[in-house]
């Protein structure tokens, strides 16, 4: 965490409290199973993967499905196949299908199939927490309902889809307590039909998604002046979501003033602070909104659920190389080729996204039931919390940041506990409080509810 002005202050308060809270474990130190993830993960296979789905011509969500050298088909059958391949015994492979009925973008019934691997949690207390991540293996051209002709989909969004394959591969070799599913989606063009299906899915079966991830366009670090920036990449963000009838939970929010602290938000901050920690000189720059203008992804049937979820972008998108057809006019080539893809910027991408998991997957559940106390008008601010069930709970701490701040500036340790005072007023600081593990893994932040 890069503490500013607050460093001293919550030494301060640290050093009031020190007989009363246990040490600290180490939240700061890398953990080494993180390091050796992030240094497998390799640009070349990544290459060769995006290159292996473009060679399928199209990946269109109604193309061709008995060929296998063309379309659809022959493109889930290749990533499940290398999926089982790479994870052997560890990585649970499988097809989840629909068949998605007539709407706008889809004209006739069509199945419509997301390649699954989950890696089953390691640690009984938190084998139930599921973490997603995902990027989509259909593609387009120009016109959305062509199925024929050649959809490259280079960027959008083999690599995606490369990426996440890369990290299934690197991470199946390793245990982690929380489960990972690593899933290749159809239908993202023609309307998120595959990661609708599977959100809903989820939904219904009360499955506990703390996280999702969907990389949409990851590709390339050159916007279309040629400019490039190959040390950031955009993380979307959702505050609050859109709703016909406003929920509680958002009730709850606007009318404490957090609209920056949705669960969305809370997971933003674990992925830039983790991301930026385990991938030097990389930039998660968190985009405060759900998407850019008008466009939409993957993460947003999850959000639609209630889930936690985000998107990764590259820091500035050339629109002459993604929904185009294949030509050249006046001598500038149009279309989502590989030679516009940077395989090195896709691996960083992706190094961040394993960091954030790996952390996410060992780490603590984020507390629930986290309370402010609100009955006595006082300056100091009392919390309340439920007890995690995990058995390497080491204990909690309280963090804290700025109104105006996006990230937390400070932290206090305060030991095993489900209670803790702090001499800071609820009214001028936004606090969260996270749970940390033995090893000095820490969840993401929960938000504080009023209790009355
Ligand atoms: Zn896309």
């Amino acid at each position: 965490m890069a503490y500013s002005k607050y460093t001293l202050l919550a030494a301060a308060i640290a050093a009031a409290a020190s007989s009363a809270f246990a040490a600290a474990p180490d939240t700061d130190r890398h953990q080494p199973q993180v390091d050796k993830i992030v240094g497998e993960i390799s640009a070349q296979r990544i290459e060769s993967n995006i290159r292996k789905l473009v060679s399928f011509k199209t990946r269109h969500t109604m193309s061709e499905t008995e060929s296998d050298t063309v379309g659809i088909g022959a493109a889930r059958r290749w990533i499940k196949s290398e999926m089982e391949r790479c994870g052997a015994g560890r990585l649970q492979v499988a097809f989840d299908s629909h068949i998605a009925p007539v709407s706008a973008r889809i004209s006739r019934p069509t199945e419509v199939v997301n390649v699954v691997a989950t890696l089953p949690g390691a640690q009984a207390e938190s084998k139930d927490r599921v973490y997603v991540v995902s990027g989509h293996y259909d593609s387009r051209n120009s016109d959305i309902m062509d199925a024929k002709n050649d959809a490259p989909g280079a960027n959008d969004d083999a690599s995606g889809t490369a990426a996440v394959m890369e990290m299934a591969c690197v991470m199946a070799k390793y245990k982690f307590d929380a489960t990972l599913v690593f899933m290749a989606v159809a239908g993202e063009e023609q309307g998120l039909l595959g990661a609708r299906h599977y959100a809903e899915q989820a939904k219904a079966k009360g499955v506990n998604i703390a996280g999702m991830f969907t990389n949409d366009i990851i590709g390339s670090s050159h916007d279309e002046h040629g400019n490039s920036n190959g040390k950031s990449v955009r993380l979307f963000a959702e505050g609050l979501p859109v709703e016909k009838e406003t929920s509680e939970t958002t009730r709850m929010l606007v009318s404490t003033g957090g609209e920056n602290d949705s669960l969305s938000r809370q997971l933003a901050r674990h992925v830039k602070e983790q991301g930026e920690r385990y991938v030097p000189g990389f930039k998660v720059n968190v985009i405060q909104r759900r998407d850019r203008y008008l466009r939409g992804g993957d993460h947003m049937p999850f959000l639609e659920k209630g889930y936690a979820a985000l998107r990764f972008t590259e820091p500035a998108e050339d629109f002459s190389h993604q929904h185009q057809n294949l030509r050249t006019e006046n001598g500038k080539v149009y279309g989502d080729l590989p030679e516009f893809d940077d395989f090195n910027y896709i691996a960083q991408v992706a190094r961040v996204n394993a960091a954030a998991l790996a952390t996410l997957a060992n780490a603590p559940a984020a507390p629930a039931k986290v309370q402010v106390r609100t009955k006595e008008l006082e300056n100091d601010t009392a919390f309340v919390w439920q007890a995690n069930k995990e058995p390497d709970i080491a204990g909690y701490r309280i963090v804290w940041r700025e109104s105006g701040a996006a990230d937390w500036q400070a932290s206090l340790f305060v030991g095993n506990v489900t209670d803790a005072k702090i001499s800071l007023s609820k009214d001028n600081f936004f606090f969260g409080i996270q749970a940390i593990d033995k090893d000095g893994n820490a969840s993401p932040a929960s938000y504080p509810t009023p209790l009355r």
